[in-house]
């Protein structure tokens, strides 16, 4: 809680990243979230890792041990195959109770336009889980319009574009897919205050969230929702409620 706001952090990180030699620990995480009155966050693996079971574990652990902080997301690399795929995203489900399924086209070069690359939708949709896909730097994998056809086709998946286009510059390309498919999501971290007026000028704020991706912004991506001078239920919906509708209340 701050300010009598419940927060919910949509977009956080636990683990041991290999493309970038970051470390970040449960007990970490918890600190920061007490740190800024985040009373629960999304936790997803880094997108390179060294072993995505144990990243799975790890994650798993702390939301076995913190079940009201943590939500568990899984990230893998889905070249490994399809059947190694889809297995490792149901022990996640069943093991530790993980309610989304991120890709990361940044780092796991996934088109998701292809036939080929369905069963990572289908993987989401048969664990009741939601998507969050990367969007922003990555492109074209990661551009936030890449994702409507997938949304199109499975209706009941609930598919958040993390960054929202990424920094402001392709915001208008992620307003457009939450405008066209109805279970499309956004979650606000890298945009600036004027950009998230922008979003909630033509998206309701029951489809936005808000996420901090990495430790340093975590007090200036909740800062800026909280500094908006817009209803107070506009700021709980993207502070709270909607990743709670989301990712499940837990
Ligand atoms: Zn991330």
């Amino acid at each position: 809680m701050r300010d009598e706001y419940s927060i919910f952090d949509a977009h956080c990180h636990i683990g041991k990243a290999l493309h970038s030699g970051r470390v970040q620990t449960a007990d970490a995480m918890l600190a920061l979230m007490d740190r800024y009155g985040i009373d629960r966050a999304l936790a997803i693996p880094f997108p390179m890792v060294g072993c995505f079971r144990q990243a799975h574990d790890e994650i798993g652990t702390a939301v076995r041990e913190h079940p009201n902080r943590f939500v568990g997301a899984a990230c893998l690399n889905p070249f490994i195959g399809e059947a190694e795929f889809r297995q490792e995203v149901r022990r996640c489900r069943e093991m530790y109770g993980f309610r989304a399924l991120k890709i990361q086209p940044q780092f796991q070069p996934v088109d998701a336009s292809l036939a080929e690359s369905q069963f990572i939708f289908e993987a989401a949709l048969e664990n009741g889980m939601a998507m969050v896909c990367h969007t922003g730097n990555g492109i074209p994998y990661a551009l936030p319009s890449a994702f409507m056809p997938a949304a199109r086709k499975y209706p009941e998946l609930k598919i958040v574009l993390a960054h929202c286009g990424g920094g402001g510059l392709f915001l208008q390309d992620a307003i457009v897919a939450a405008l066209f498919c109805p279970n499309i999501y956004l979650e606000l971290s890298t945009l600036m205050p004027s950009h998230v007026l922008r979003v909630l000028s033509q998206v309701p704020s029951f489809r936005l969230m808000a996420g901090s991706d990495l430790p340093e912004n975590t007090g200036v991506e909740i800062g800026k929702i909280l500094d908006l001078d817009v209803a107070e239920e506009t700021q709980r919906d993207i502070l709270w409620t909607t990743a709670c509708t989301v990712f499940g209340e837990g």
